[in-house]
């Protein structure tokens, strides 16, 4: 049985929506002014679902357009992905020129080019400057606040957020509708039914679960929904038992690795199960779809990609003179511990002992299967754009918005995936603005 919430609700005055005297409700059907907790509540509302960065972007946007804002999330605190994304530093956008952003979208790049023209970089960057988080450009041009965190930011966003009057709703998981088109919450103390004027449903992907993006709202789209793929993940590769053993852990920096005629330099991670980090991740989507499509790919590893093959033959081209390999490899062929290991663990698999510089130069790895999505860095499918229009309300559902990485879209690491769900957010919020004020649809809050 589904609870009345006792919540007091601090309604701010709508500033730049329409007012008339009828309530417009998500999923389209009109009713009288809805009387709340034995008080007349006038203007919009909107409930969010998400306090990750789309969710709370879409919260900022509507509060201050005059929406009085609920924000649900299911953990008990917000932003528990932007927080473990800001352990890694922070990566919040790039600094490339705009039109070479947008194509790190690849085919998603016509849908989200409006919402990321209408929130770009330098927005974004302007907008980290206003919540007192200085950024910077690092040298590969990533955007980081200088904090190297995100707590900062985040703490100064609530605070901002608190004060524009949004209501914070931890505990409170979506799920799904009821058969009038409401809102359905499962809480601790029991099932919550909602009908706001709009909704922006911001629940994330499906990757790193266990910081609340889940994926279970797929549940309750019934259409539209690509199934979720790991994206940025790392690889399944068969390593003996002692790789493993000795070098699960260690990186291999200034390496190169080559797919599908692409070559990435960057470093990469030698873990229990395969190889994860930013050069394997950059390659991860091509990588995944010729797994799925042809089963395991092989990838070639560059451990020397600052030296040509010409002039490493040449420094290997010498008498080893009672030298151990490891040790001439280290000597001559300037490799790190962890890149000899990966070079014997190849000349002990029957390859390349003919052609040292070769091998070092085109290493080949069996990329088995993607490492599960619950360790990926971001997920790929989701709401797919056909069942969305041009401003991210759901074609089937009038007043319900989507945002973030919930989309059907995939990018690489490099800030690209925090722009585009701060971007969506606010796309998705302005779209619900516009509903609002179009043909004067203004909302009352519909908690019963
Ligand atoms: C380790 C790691 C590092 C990363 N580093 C970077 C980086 O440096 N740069 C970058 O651009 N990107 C990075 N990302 C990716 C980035 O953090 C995500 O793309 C981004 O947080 C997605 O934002 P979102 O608002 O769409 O979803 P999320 O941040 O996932 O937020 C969704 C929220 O919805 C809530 N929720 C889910 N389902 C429900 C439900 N049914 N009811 C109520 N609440 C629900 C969740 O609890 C969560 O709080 C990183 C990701 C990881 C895992």
């Amino acid at each position: 049985m589904a609870r009345l919430v006792r919540a007091t609700y601090t309604s701010t005055v709508p500033r730049r929506v329409a007012r008339t005297s009828r309530a417009m409700t998500i999923g389209g059907g009109c009713r009288p002014d809805a009387v709340i907790f034995g008080r007349r509540q006038s203007g919009p509302s909107a409930a969010i679902v998400g306090g990750g960065p789309a969710g709370l972007m879409a919260a900022e946007v509507l509060a201050e357009g005059g929406v009085a804002v609920r924000v649900y999330d299911h953990m008990p605190s917000l932003g528990r992905k932007l927080l473990m994304a800001g352990r890694g530093g922070l990566n919040l956008t790039h600094s490339e020129p705009l039109e070479l952003f947008l194509d790190r979208f690849g085919g998603a790049r016509a849908w989200l080019e409006p919402a990321i023209r209408a929130f770009p970089p330098e927005m974004l960057i302007e907008w980290c400057h206003g919540l007192g988080q200085k950024t910077f450009v690092g040298s590969s041009g990533r955007v980081f606040p200088r904090a190297m965190k995100a707590s900062p930011l985040l703490r100064a966003w609530l605070t901002r957020l608190n004060a524009l009057g949004v209501r914070f709703h931890p505990r409170h998981r979506w799920t799904g509708w009821t058969a009038d088109g409401a809102m359905s919450f499962a809480t601790p103390d029991g099932d919550v039914v909602i009908q706001p004027s709009v909704a922006i449903l911001a629940p994330g992907g499906a990757s790193w679960p266990r910081l609340g993006s889940d994926g279970v709202w797929a549940a309750y789209l019934s259409q539209g929904v690509s199934p979720f793929r790991p994206s940025n993940c790392g690889f399944v590769v068969e390593w003996s038992a002692h790789l493993r053993e000795r070098f699960a852990g260690c990186p291999l920096k200034r390496i190169a690795l080559s797919f599908g005629g692409r070559t990435v330099r960057g470093e990469a991670t030698i873990t229990e199960t395969g190889l994860e980090g930013g050069a394997v991740y950059a390659l991860s989507a091509g990588i995944r779809d010729a797994i799925e499509a042809a089963g395991p790919v092989t990838v070639s590893l560059d451990l020397r990609p600052d030296l040509s093959l010409a002039a490493l033959s040449a420094r290997l081209n010498v008498a080893r003179r009672g030298q151990s390999l490891s040790g001439f490899l280290r000597k001559q062929g300037g490799l790190a511990p962890e890149a000899i290991a990966l070079v014997q663990e190849a000349l002990h698999g029957g390859m390349g002992s003919n052609d040292l510089p070769g091998l070092i130069k085109s290493l080949p790895l069996v990329f088995r299967a993607p490492r599960p999505i619950g360790r990926a860095i971001s997920s790929a499918g989701g709401l797919r754009a056909e069942v969305l229009d041009a401003r991210f309300m759901l074609l089937d559902r009038p007043g319900v918005f989507a945002a973030g990485e919930m989309l059907d879209w995939e990018a690489p690491t490099g800030g690209y995936l925090l722009q585009a769900c701060f971007s969506t957010g606010a796309a998705a919020a302005r779209g619900a603005l516009a509903w609002l004020a179009e043909a004067g649809r203004t909302g009352s809050v519909g908690d019963r």
